[in-house]
């Protein structure tokens, strides 16, 4: 074992969760402690449980863990503000009390074993660690089609994203300190999280059931935050706005001739089907390109009121903790 044993911080963002909780705590605390055990990693290690605004008993839980289990401590937001802000708060507040930092769903899903193969990986000098699934047969075949078609778009615009890659990754206190530069609130953390480099590497697992519960990402929740993926990186919708409207009005251009030498010959057509078509095509079609330049126009003004991403109105977990820095 090097020198020391480094600090490994596991965040778990917490929304309603109170049926797995306990069982989440457990587990993890099985894996962390016997790495502590193994000086794999310090005994400074914690769990640190993000409630984002739970309406059930998570954050009494969460109370109750932190008072029972040495591993376990936790924040609670004020509200909810969605599961990439509860990400950000928790590396926001770890940063300089860590060495690294996993992020993990709260459901289990994500297999928990990986994790000593994770800091492996970080030992060997990677400050990002990604874990990838290996399947997606527990999910349904509308959410594995649905999700290739996103990274097939978001390669298409030229977003460097890591397939089958949700947000169950490891970060050192380099990277973690080299992400919390990204400001913006419309944030996308898989499509970041490439964009601060350093070495990476990657953990198979295999993805499982949610252990209880019901998942928080319905269709709706899943397709805006596809729609703020892509807007947030790319500019291609409105391109394609632009080709599109260029293409139309060659084409009217090439219909106009055609009309106006009809006429010439005297074949004058009543033209109410042609007009009533190109009515109802270009209305929807400039409908969407507004819409489209509408959620850019959003973007930069959620942007620029530079609201705060999260507030915390407990925060178990500081005070308890010695400062860590790295030269970076
Ligand atoms: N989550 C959160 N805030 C939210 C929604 C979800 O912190 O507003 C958490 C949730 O508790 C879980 C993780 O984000 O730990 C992923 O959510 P879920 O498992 O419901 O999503 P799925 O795996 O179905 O995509
Ligand atoms: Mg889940």
């Amino acid at each position: 074992m090097p020198e020391q044993a480094k600090t490994l911080t596991i965040i778990v963002p917490c929304f309603n969760e109170q049926e797995v909780i306990f069982e989440t705590a457990k587990e993890l605390s099985a894996i962390v402690n016997t790495m502590i055990k193994k000086q794999q990693v310090s005994d400074q290690s914690r769990i640190l449980f993000v409630d984002d605004g739970s309406k059930d008993t998570t954050w009494d839980c969460i109370q109750q863990l932190s008072t029972s289990n040495p591993l376990a401590t936790g924040i609670k937001f004020s509200r909810n503000f969605g599961h990439q802000n509860a990400l950000i708060a928790g590396l926001t507040v770890v940063q300089d009390h860590t060495d690294m930092a996993i992020t993990i769903d709260a459901d289990l899903q994500d297999d928990v074993n990986v994790i000593p193969d994770m800091v492996a990986e970080y030992h060997k000098g990677a400050q990002v660690v990604y874990g990838v699934r290996n399947n997606r047969e527990t999910d349904t075949w509308f959410k594995r089609r649905t999700a290739m078609a996103f990274y097939g778009l978001m390669k298409r615009f030229g977003v460097d994203m890591v397939p089958n890659h949700a947000d169950y990754r490891l970060l050192g206190q380099v990277a973690i300190k080299g992400l919390l530069k990204y400001r913006e609130r419309n944030l996308f953390l898989r499509g970041v999280v490439p964009l601060v480099g350093y070495p990476s590497a990657k953990v198979y697992y295999a993805r499982k059931e949610r252990y209880a519960g019901k998942s928080k990402y319905p269709l709706r929740k899943m397709l805006n935050f596809a729609i703020d993926g892509i807007s947030s990186f790319s500019i291609a919708p409105i391109r394609a706005i632009m080709y599109l409207g260029m293409t139309i009005v060659l084409m009217s251009i090439v219909l106009m001739a055609y009309t106006l030498v009809q006429h010439a010959l005297g074949h004058v057509n009543a033209g109410w089907s042609s007009l009533m078509i190109s009515i109802w095509f270009l209305g929807g079609v400039q409908l969407v390109s507004l819409s489209i330049i509408g959620e850019y126009v959003g973007k930069v003004f959620t942007e620029v009121k530079e609201r705060p991403r999260f507030e915390i109105e407990t925060d178990l977990y500081t005070a308890q903790l010695p400062t860590i820095t790295h030269a970076s």
